[in-house]
């Protein structure tokens, strides 16, 4: 009789690098807002990658438009024109109102993107960025995120760029100057620990860019595409940035990244300034359309905002041991007190068949498919409870 191989979690164990601290399950199956582990076992899924399948798991709208889209034209570089790309461009500077894309393939080369036309632009070196902030791995977003004790092992790091305090808008008017290329910030952090600026925060941003001549970025990789409730988080706040950035649930599962800067911001660049072999692809770009397509036609801007309400109220009755219960739309995270390990949560969670994601500051973050229901609501802060149950 032959062996039977070792379990995947073993695998990958021995076969990839250790960049992450995987738990102990494999999917091999999604649809909507559930997924099936290799045992059969289902799971309610309120991570969705992290904050990635915006429409659940094998949409049949996301289905037939990778599958006709890779059947007809897959991949012809950026020197061509391509439908999708196109058409996807013109649908965001649609909902913006106003901008010009560039299409990447992650959140970190979206703000790569953005990092290195504002310099350009303004001919400045500096930028301004809020601690606990995250802007991605590469060397430049990494030099953006504000983890001084991320940045260690991997300096030098690119130079110029400066943090002070999220959601304090003196410092960060202080820190502005005639040096400063751009004040580069996330609407609500997200891996920070699903911290939501202060009201008037952003506001504040763009005055200080204003009176100094800089730019204003928003990083919107995962607060954008209807996360939040809207489009894009920034218009709750009535704030027009020059560059806004998007990525994770865009285009529903598949790789994307998009910078997005104004007219005149946009000009900075030229052949050869900046580029992606596989930026703006036709099989991710017609993912995405599906998924605005899918976001438009069933209401999920509505319904984010309607059953992330519901999701934070329960919440906040269910875990009556946290320290606050806090979001926008369907990105939440109940931040839990010290003795209390958000890892051990996620995993006591996983147990009870509900997929989680933890975030800093000691938070458990829920950020489950637009298309999530009410019913999926009550179960899922019905098995969060047990989980936190557990380990209280
Ligand atoms: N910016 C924000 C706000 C993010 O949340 C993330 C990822 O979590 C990134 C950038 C980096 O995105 P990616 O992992 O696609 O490079």
């Amino acid at each position: 009789m032959r062996a039977s191989p070792p379990p995947l979690v073993d695998r990958a164990a021995g076969a990839l690098m250790a960049t992450y601290d995987r738990f102990p399950v494999t999917f091999v199956r999604g649809e909507g807002t559930r997924l099936w582990d290799d045992d059969g076992r289902e799971y309610l899924d309120f991570a969705a990658g992290i904050a990635v399948a915006q429409i659940g798991h094998a949409h049949p709208r996301w289905v037939e438009a990778v599958a006709s889209q890779a059947a007809r034209l897959a991949h012809v570089s950026n020197l061509f024109s391509t439908e999708p790309q196109v058409e996807m461009a013109e649908r965001l500077v649609a909902l913006l109102g106003w901008g010009r894309a560039f299409f990447a393939n992650s959140g970190a080369e979206a703000n790569e993107a953005a990092l290195k036309l504002v310099r350009k632009a303004t001919g400045r070196p500096k930028v301004v960025a809020a601690t606990g902030g995250f802007h991605g791995r590469t060397l430049a977003t990494l030099a953006a995120t504000g983890y001084p004790e991320k940045h260690v092992p991997f300096e030098p790091l690119p130079r110029e760029f400066v943090h002070v305090p999220f959601g304090d808008p003196e410092e960060l008017a202080a820190a502005v100057d005639d040096r400063t290329a751009a004040v580069l910030l996330e609407p609500v952090q997200g891996e920070g620990g699903v911290v939501p600026a202060p009201e008037g925060y952003l506001a504040a941003a763009r005055e200080a860019c204003d009176a100094a001549g800089a730019l204003l970025v928003l990083d919107e990789v995962q607060t954008g595409a209807g996360r939040c409730g809207a489009w894009f988080a920034h218009q709750l706040d009535g704030v027009r940035p020059d560059v806004v950035t998007l990525a994770k649930g865009l285009a529903g599962g598949l790789p994307i990244g998009v910078c997005i800067a104004t007219e005149e911001t946009a000009g900075a660049f030229g052949p050869g300034d900046h580029a992606s072999t596989f930026g703006g692809g036709p099989i991710p770009c017609a993912a995405a359309l599906a998924v605005l397509d899918v976001i438009e036609e069933e209401g999920l801007l509505e319904r984010a905002r309607s059953t992330g309400e519901r999701l934070m109220t329960s919440l906040a009755e269910a875990a009556r041991v946290a320290i606050e219960v806090r979001g926008r739309g369907l990105l939440v995270g109940v931040e839990l007190p010290p003795e209390i390990g958000s890892r051990d949560v996620v995993l006591a969670a996983l147990g009870h068949g509900l997929v989680l994601t933890q975030a800093g500051r000691n938070t458990v973050r829920f950020t489950p498919a637009l298309t999530v229901t009410e019913a999926d609501v009550d179960a899922a802060v019905q098995a969060f409870e047990a989980a936190l149950g557990e380990e209280t």
